[in-house]
């Protein structure tokens, strides 16, 4: 176990604790999913907030190859933990970026004419790939231009597109898709070809082609919402319980007295706020439940709004004795992202790629 980033122990409020171990397992249970085609690994954003030096390195480690990143910055990040890795840059090319790209050995991935005739310019013979576009109507071109694209004699590696809804096993959606990359794949015959992200792994049609694109289930995340989660939890968050107190019914709690104590309550105030990515809108008020931490064992409702560093439970269920020295898990004993993005109003990969700078972090495995 070592400590790798954030404030000290003494001085901090949260942890975060990051299991690279169940990171790496559930890489390896997708790539034997989706064998022989090749498992990339997705880390834009900071590896969904797990932190790029310690995710991607565990990565390659366990046989990853291929990352994905979002931003040219990030794509140095892997580059400098990773230094053999091949690594595609997915927001595209934008002209300031491109000697930094060469210069480190990042690949683009074009997403218009625009930037498939800059790296003709620029990069010609320098691998990249061609992002067409099948129906998010957000980056990639569309599938009528590939042939323009095709015809200027890139070293394009890799033809991908990305689903709209994936998630959503039984969404036609993934049919329309589907056919349409399938429509102007021939015309790139030496690409390989990339459709899936991590919910795309899950569906029936198994959209696999050459080499899949998951981030969100690496991490944890329930990629089959509609059915239990099959991958293993990697992150755990506990705040400390900084004091208690026990007020009467009918009393308010926090900010603009959102909340009614509807007995005698036990309440304990807990270091985590807003500040650190814990969701205002998990704020539990009268009459709509919010989040919930667990204290001993027990599931704890949040009282009160979130503040900025500060959130109030209850805790008048755990057993007195249980409650000194606790600590109040947040996500981990069965408590995951996509439960505390549920109660937010928001979705795990916005739980995730939101945890806070402030935790002491604690990388294990
Ligand atoms: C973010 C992203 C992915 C990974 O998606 P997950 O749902 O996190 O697996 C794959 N491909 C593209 C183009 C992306 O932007």
């Amino acid at each position: 176990m070592t400590d790798r980033s954030g404030p000290a122990l003494a001085d901090s409020q949260a942890v975060l604790t990051i299991d690279l171990g169940a990171l790496a397992a559930n890489w390896r249970a997708l790539a034997a999913r989706v064998a022989p085609a090749e498992c990339g690994a997705v880390v834009k954003a900071d590896a969904y907030g797990l932190g790029i030096e310690a995710a991607a390195p565990a990565l390659a480690k366990a046989g990853c190859r291929t990352f994905f990143v979002a931003h040219v910055s990030e794509g140095r990040r892997v580059r400098a933990v990773v230094p053999h890795a091949v690594v595609y840059v997915l927001n595209g090319l934008l002209p300031a970026a491109a000697p930094v790209m060469i210069e480190h050995d990042l690949r683009p991935v074009l997403g218009s004419l625009d930037d498939a005739t800059l790296w003709a310019k620029v990069g010609r013979l320098r691998p990249c790939a061609l992002h067409v576009d099948t129906g998010m109507n957000r980056l990639g071109v569309t599938p009528g231009s590939v042939e323009t694209v095709a015809r200027m004699d890139l070293a394009i590696d890799v033809l991908m597109t990305h689903f709209v809804s994936s998630e959503a096993v039984k969404d036609s959606t993934n049919d329309v898709q589907i056919a349409r990359f399938a429509s102007v794949r021939g015309m790139l015959p030496n690409a390989r070809s990339s459709l899936a992200n991590s919910s795309a792994l899950f569906l029936p049609q198994k959209p696999f082609g050459d080499l899949v694109r998951p981030g969100y289930a690496l991490y944890g995340g329930n990629p089959t919402p509609a059915a239990a989660n099959p991958m293993q939890a990697v992150v755990r968050l506990e705040a400390p319980i900084l004091q208690t107190r026990v007020i009467e019914a009918g009393e308010k709690v926090g900010y603009n007295a959102q909340w009614t104590a509807r007995r005698r309550t036990r309440l304990a105030t807990i270091g985590i706020g807003y500040a650190d990515g814990l969701p205002r809108a998990a704020m539990g008020i009268d009459d709509r439940p919010g989040g919930e931490a667990i204290v001993a064992g027990v599931r704890c409702p949040f009282a009160g709004r979130v503040s900025m560093d500060l959130t109030m439970i209850d805790v008048t269920d755990v057993p007195e004795a249980a409650l000194a020295g606790a600590s109040a898990v947040l996500l981990g004993d069965g408590i995951t992202v996509d439960d505390l993005g549920l109660r937010s109003a928001t979705i795990g990969y916005e739980i995730l790629t939101r945890l806070g700078a402030r935790y002491h972090r604690v990388y294990e495995g």
